[in-house]
């Protein structure tokens, strides 16, 4: 009991109330691509300011024609990205900060939504040029590692899976589907590869063979991984002495999430969804949907059981974690159903209140005796005072 204490003392001593309680949401603008302009489309959605998009609304297809227009609407989010935003900025403004705090010993998501075609596997993967999300943080904390101690007292571990049709896959090590267990770390998918990375130079191509291996959809041969979930996971492990010199693990874990297209997963409010079940729409993303909503609702009872992803993500979402939505969307005037979806989405996630981020550590050593415990905690219990 008294080493419980002596952690917990620690855990309030060093760190004063850092963990945040609400999911950031970001929206992500991408440039108009040569085709769409081809197509003669137009842009039909405008970002203000660093925070705010503007969607613009015409009344039928002849008013906008002759560019008339009817009614827009605004939307605030904690950052906007116009479509010249680099890899760098949506980095640097949405996950260095949850690179940080896994190196402290929390976890932290990072989700990518959005329709196919929208930007989410640029965002997350990005090209050889122009990396993404996923190893831009993998850089960074190396980086941040490399600063913070030479003894090699840092193990990262990666795994890259991939939820598809309920299924789950390996994506560093393709094989038969992987069956999810509850361990006392929450579910894990038994089995998945656990990478050992020492540098970032490995892990691009590490990460460019696995999203060759997500699943193409058999009936949209050109179109890849539309339907298909990719979860990127970070674990970092570290031991470090605290405050009263005992040895203690800290593990930290950052999953990087490149969703399946939302196109066929519309529905925000839980009576369209139960509609939608049972048609030939995504399991996982109707049941991210759903707990979403139940989350935002503040029910008591979670649908995290649903499906696959959601049982991966259970930690990620109503769990003590960093959470980070980034919505991409189309600029085109084709695309504003979708884009119109995503924003309602992404608006309703700001309201998700998650627990408080705590550091996730484990004591290795105790001191020698009860009667040193008990003076090691009087003494920490004096300097808190
Ligand atoms: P999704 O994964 O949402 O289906 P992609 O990330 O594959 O969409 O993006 C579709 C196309 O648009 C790709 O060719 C991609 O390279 C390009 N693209 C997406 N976002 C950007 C961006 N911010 N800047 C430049 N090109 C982009
Ligand atoms: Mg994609």
């Amino acid at each position: 009991k008294n080493v419980q204490e002596l952690e917990r003392l620690e855990t309030v001593s060093e760190n004063p109330g850092t963990g945040r309680s609400r999911i950031l949401v970001f929206v992500r603008l991408r440039p108009l691509a040569k085709k769409e302009k081809e197509a003669g489309s137009r842009c039909c959605v405008r970002i203000l300011n660093r925070r705010d998009v503007y969607l613009t609304e015409f009344a039928h297809e002849n008013d906008y024609l002759r560019l008339k227009r009817l009614r827009g609407r605004h939307f605030t989010f904690d950052a906007s990205f116009p479509d010249s935003a680099t890899q760098q900025d949506v980095y640097l403004t949405t996950t260095a900060e949850l690179v940080e705090a896994v190196l402290q010993g929390r976890n932290g998501s990072v989700f990518c939504y959005g329709a196919t075609g929208a930007g989410k596997t640029y965002t997350m993967l990005g090209t050889v040029e122009n990396p993404g999300v996923m190893v831009l943080a993998i850089k960074d904390l190396f980086t941040k590692i490399r600063r913070r101690s030479s003894d090699g007292n840092h193990a990262v571990h990666l795994s890259y899976l991939e939820v598809y049709n309920e299924t789950v896959r390996d994506l560093l090590s393709p094989g038969r589907p992987l069956v999810l267990r509850e361990d006392k770390q929450g579910i894990v998918a038994a089995g998945l590869t656990q990478y050992r990375a020492y540098s970032t130079d490995e892990v691009m191509a590490l990460l460019q063979q696995g999203n060759l291996n997500r699943t193409t959809e058999p009936t949209r041969v050109n179109e890849t991984s539309s339907r298909s979930h990719a979860i990127l996971q970070v674990v970092v492990e570290y031991r470090v002495k605290d405050a009263s010199m005992n040895v203690v693990n800290r593990v930290g874990k950052l999953s990087l999430i490149d969703l399946a297209g939302s196109e066929r997963a519309l529905a925000t409010d839980q009576r369209t969804l139960r509609s939608l079940e049972g048609a030939n729409i995504n399991r996982s993303l109707l049941a991210l949907s759903s707990c979403i909503n139940a989350l935002v609702e503040g029910k008591k009872h979670i649908p995290y059981r649903n499906s696959k992803l959601t049982q991966l993500l259970k930690d990620s979402l109503g769990g003590a974690c960093n959470t980070v939505m980034i919505a991409n969307i189309s600029p085109s005037n084709l695309s504003f159903g979708e884009t119109q979806n995503t924003l309602h989405w992404a608006d309703r996630a700001k309201e998700i209140r998650t627990k408080a981020c705590e550091v996730n550590e484990e004591l290795q050593q105790v001191p020698e005796s009860e009667t040193d415990q008990a003076k090691l905690l009087l003494e920490l219990q004096k300097e808190n005072r």
